[in-house]
C-alpha cells in the first residue's frame, strides 16, 4: 500500500469511521492536507513521566504503570479501580486509578497490562489516587489505546501493523490540543491526525518552493502536531512562518524589480507654480512636508518611474505635498491626476485646488460620476485634450470616457480604499507615469517593509504647528445633559459639530428610518440650530450640497455615518460626538477623530459608550483617550485584534496570514527579503527548473494583480 498523499481523501486514513468522516466533512475537512493544516491551539506537556513513588499530592503527572489488580469498588459511589505500580519497584509504591461513571473502562483494563496514565494525583485515606485519568494501554495492541477510542465512541483503529513498543498519543508526550470539532471528542481528532501522519507516504516533496530544505517540510508538519520535544513545535512554526514570509517577500522583491526597471518620465525639478503656491499659502509647510516634497521632486526628475508612498497620520497635510508634486508635473507641461475614493473627497480637493491656484493659469478639472466640470475643456468621446492640467476625480476617472490621456503623474489618495485593479487601471492612463500613493492608515513601522517593500516611502511624521489641542473623553450616554450644554456653548462661540452614528444598515427603509430618527433627535435637542444629515445612500449631489453647506458654516451640526471617515477637512468643526463608539474599530475611530483638530481651536472628541471597564470594546476606547499618535494606535490595534484583522487581506495584498509570528519579526523579514533578492539576482527571469514554484507564485500575482 502506498502511503497517504496530501490530496488523499480522509477516507483513506486507516480506521476512520464513517461517523467521524462525516464530522470532518461537516467541518470542511475532506483531504489529508486540510486535516493537517488545522494546527493545535496549544500543547500540554505530558512527557515528564514520574516514578510513582515520587508522586506528591496535587501533582499533575504522567506515569507508566503496571496493573496489579482491577475491579469494582463502592464507597459513596460505585467506581472502577485499578491498583497499579512498577513491577520491579523496590519501594513497592502503588497508585490507585479510579473511574467514575465510565463503566466501559472496566472492559478495557485487566490485571497484567501496562498503561501510560495522565491526571492529577490526590491522596485519599492515605492512598495516592488519580480520578478519571487519561490512559493508554501500551503493550497490548488488541486492547490498546485503539480500543479505548472505540469504546469512547471514536475510531476503531486497524490492528494490522504492530509496533514493537506502542507509542502513546495522549499521554507520555507533549500532547497537541486541538480546537474541538462539533460532535467529535478531542481525543478522537488527535488520533485521526496521528494516524494520518503515521501513514503519510515517505519522501513527500515540500509543496511550493522550499526555502528551508535543511529542515524537511513534512518533518516540520510532524513536529508541529506531535513534537517530540518542547521547542520542536516552535521550531516548526518558525519554519512555516519563514516560508510564508518568504513567499510574501518574494512577491515584493519581484514587483520591486519590475517597477524599478521601468523607465519613467523626466520632470523638471523646479516649477514657478510650486514657488507661487508656497508664497501664497497663509502658513509655511512643516519640515516633514518639505522633506517629502524634496524626495518626490528627486524621484520625478529621475528618468525612472516614481513609485512612492506618502504616509502620514490624519491631518498631517498630505494633500499639499501631493499638490506640489502635481504642480511640478504641470510645470513640465504634463497632466497630473488625483483619484479619491469618495465624491465628497474629490470635490473637496477640487474646490481646495481651485481656491489655492485661482491666481495662476493652471487648469483644474473635476471628473466624478455625475459631475464633469472641465472648465473650458471640450470633452467629447474620442477627443482628448492633452494640455497641461490637474484632474481630480473619483472612480469615474477609470471609465474610458473620463480617463485622462497621457498622464504624467498619478496620485492616489487614501489608497487603501481602492482595489488593486482600480489602482492599476488608473496608473495605466499614462505611459509609465510617476505614481504617488497616499495613505493615512498608519501601520506599525515593522510592517512597512512587509507591505510596501516595493515602494519608496516618505513619511510625514509631524503635524502642522497651528493645531489646537484635541481632548478625547469617554462618556456614558447617561451624561447627555452635560454634553448637550457643552455643545451649545461651543456652537455659541461659532464652532461646528460632527455627530457620528453607526446607522442601521440592513435595509433601505430601516436605514432611512434610523437616519431620520437620529436627525430628528438632534433637531429636537437643538431646535434653533441648523442640523444636516450625511450618509452613504444619499445621492451624490445631495451629499455634495450637505458637505458644502457644512464647509461654508451654513450648518452647525452634521449628523453623519462613517462617510466622513476619510479625508473630510472642515477646520472650524471642533467637536465630534461618536455614538456607540465601541462598535467601531480602533483605527476607524482614529480616522474619525482625525476630522477634528484641523484648525486652531481646541477640539473635543466625545466617545459615547456604556461599555464598562473590562467589557469588550472598552480597551480600544481607553487607548484612544490615551494617545493621538496614529502609529501607536496601529500598534495597539495590532495587539488587540491581531495582525490579520488589522491588515485585512485584500487591501494589504498579504493574503491570509497563518503564521503571524513573522509579521513583527524584522529579522525573519530581512532574512526572507535577502533570500528573495539573492534568488532574483541569480535567476532574474526564474528560468531555472528549481524556481518553477516561484514562477507560479508571481504568475498568480500577475493574475490577481496584487501590488502595494
Ligand atoms: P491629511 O494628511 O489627513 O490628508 P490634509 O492634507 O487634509 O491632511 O490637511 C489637513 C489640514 O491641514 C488642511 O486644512 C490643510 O490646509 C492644513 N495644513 C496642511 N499643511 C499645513 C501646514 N504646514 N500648516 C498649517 N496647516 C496645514
Ligand atoms: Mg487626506
Amino acid at each position: 500500500m502506498t502511503g497517504l498523499q496530501p490530496d488523499s481523501p480522509v477516507t483513506r486514513i486507516p480506521g476512520l469511521s464513517t461517523r467521524d468522516q462525516q464530522f470532518l466533512q461537516a467541518a470542511g475537512i475532506e483531504n489529508v492536507r486540510q486535516l493537517l493544516r488545522r494546527l493545535p491551539r496549544r500543547y500540554e506537556d505530558r512527557s515528564c513521566t514520574v516514578p510513582i513513588h515520587l508522586i506528591q499530592d496535587g501533582d499533575t503527572v504522567c506515569a507508566r504503570v503496571h496493573v496489579f489488580s482491577a475491579g469494582w469498588r463502592f464507597s459513596y459511589k460505585r467506581y472502577f479501580e485499578v491498583s497499579a505500580g512498577t513491577v520491579d519497584d523496590p519501594h513497592g509504591a502503588r497508585i490507585y486509578l479510579r473511574w467514575f461513571n465510565m463503566p466501559y473502562v472496566s472492559k478495557l483494563l485487566a490485571t497484567g497490562m501496562n498503561l501510560s496514565i495522565y491526571g492529577k494525583a490526590r491522596t485519599y485515606g492515605g492512598k495516592m489516587t488519580i480520578a478519571n485519568p487519561d490512559f493508554e494501554v501500551m503493550d497490548d495492541e488488541d486492547a490498546g489505546h485503539r480500543l479505548v477510542e472505540a469504546a469512547m465512541g471514536g475510531t476503531l483503529m486497524p490492528l494490522a501493523e504492530k509496533s514493537p513498543e506502542a507509542t502513546p498519543i495522549h499521554t507520555g508526550r507533549i500532547v497537541p490540543i486541538y480546537k474541538g470539532l462539533p460532535g467529535m471528542a478531542a481525543r478522537t481528532y488527535r488520533s485521526i491526525v496521528w494516524n494520518a501522519l503515521q501513514h503519510l507516504a515517505p519522501d513527500l516533496p515540500a509543496p511550493g518552493y522550499d526555502v528551508a530544505p535543511a529542515y524537511p517540510y513534512w518533518q516540520a508538519v510532524r513536529d508541529i502536531h506531535f513534537p517530540a520535544a518542547e521547542d520542536l513545535h516552535r521550531k516548526a512554526r518558525l519554519r512555516f512562518a519563514l516560508a510564508e514570509c518568504f513567499e510574501q517577500q518574494f512577491r515584493v522583491a519581484w514587483r520591486r524589480r519590475r517597477v524599478q526597471g521601468r523607465p519613467g518620465q523626466v520632470t523638471a525639478t523646479c516649477s514657478a507654480y510650486v514657488e507661487e503656491l508656497l508664497e501664497t499659502l497663509p502658513f509655511s509647510l512643516t519640515r516633514a512636508q518639505l522633506r517629502c516634497v524634496e524626495e518626490i521632486r528627486q524621484d520625478m526628475a529621475s528618468p525612472r518611474q516614481m513609485n512612492r508612498l506618502l504616509q502620514g497620520d490624519v491631518g498631517s497635510g498630505k494633500t499639499l505635498v501631493a499638490l506640489c508634486a502635481m504642480l511640478l508635473a504641470v510645470g513640465s507641461g504634463k497632466i497630473a491626476a488625483m483619484i479619491a475614493p469618495t465624491q465628497i473627497l474629490a470635490e473637496q480637493h477640487y474646490r481646495n485646488f481651485c481656491r489655492l491656484l485661482k491666481h495662476t493659469d493652471v487648469k483644474i478639472s473635476l471628473r466624478t460620476a455625475d459631475h464633469v466640470d472641465d472648465s473650458g475643456l471640450v470633452l467629447d468621446a474620442g477627443v482628448q485634450d492633452d494640455s497641461p492640467r490637474i484632474i481630480v476625480g473619483t472612480h469615474a476617472l477609470l471609465y474610458k470616457k473620463h480617463r485622462p490621456h497621457n498622464l504624467g503623474l498619478a496620485v492616489i489618495d487614501e489608497q487603501h480604499k481602492f482595489g488593486v485593479e482600480q489602482r492599476e487601471q488608473f496608473i495605466a492612463s499614462g505611459v509609465n507615469p510617476d505614481v504617488l500613493v497616499m495613505t493615512a492608515t498608519p501601520i506599525p513601522r515593522t510592517l512597512t517593509l512587509t507591505l510596501y517593500g516595493d515602494l519608496e516611502v516618505s513619511i510625514i511624521d509631524e503635524l502642522p504647528a497651528n493645531r489646537g489641542e484635541i481632548i478625547t473623553a469617554l462618556r456614558n450616554p447617561s451624561n447627555m445633559k452635560r454634553i448637550i450644554a457643552f455643545m451649545g456653548k461651543e456652537m455659541d462661540a461659532g464652532r461646528q459639530i460632527y455627530i457620528v452614528s453607526p446607522l442601521v444598515e440592513e435595509s433601505e427603509t430601516r436605514k432611512q428610518a434610523s437616519a431620520t430618527a437620529e436627525i430628528n433627535r438632534w433637531r429636537e435637542m437643538f431646535p434653533e440650530r441648523r442640523v444636516g444629515l450625511l450618509h452613504g445612500r444619499l445621492k451624490a449631489d445631495e451629499k455634495d450640497t450637505v458637505m458644502q453647506e457644512f464647509q461654508k458654516g451654513k450648518l452647525d451640526i452634521l449628523v453623519a455615518t462613517t462617510v466622513v471617515e476619510v479625508g473630510v477637512d472642515v477646520p472650524n468643526a471642533n467637536i465630534m460626538i461618536i455614538n456607540d463608539a465601541d462598535s467601531f474599530g480602533l483605527s476607524q475611530l482614529h480616522q474619525l477623530r482625525g476630522r477634528i483638530g484641523r484648525g486652531e481651536h481646541k477640539s473635543y472628541c466625545i466617545l459615547l459608550s456604556s461599555a464598562k471597564p473590562g467589557e469588550p470594546g472598552r480597551d480600544k476606547l481607553e487607548v484612544l483617550c490615551r494617545t493621538l499618535n496614529g502609529f501607536e494606535i496601529a500598534e495597539e490595534d495590532f495587539k488587540l485584534r491581531g495582525p490579520g484583522d488589522v491588515l485585512g487581506t485584500a487591501q494589504s495584498g498579504l493574503g491570509a496570514v497563518e503564521f503571524t509570528e513573522w509579521l513583527g519579526d524584522m529579522r525573519l523579514i530581512h532574512r526572507a527579503n535577502r533570500e528573495a533578492h539573492s534568488i532574483l539576482d541569480a535567476d532574474p527571469e526564474l528560468k531555472k527548473p528549481q524556481h518553477a514554484p516561484l514562477r507560479l507564485l508571481v504568475k498568480f500575482d500577475a493574475e490577481e494583480g496584487i501590488t502595494c
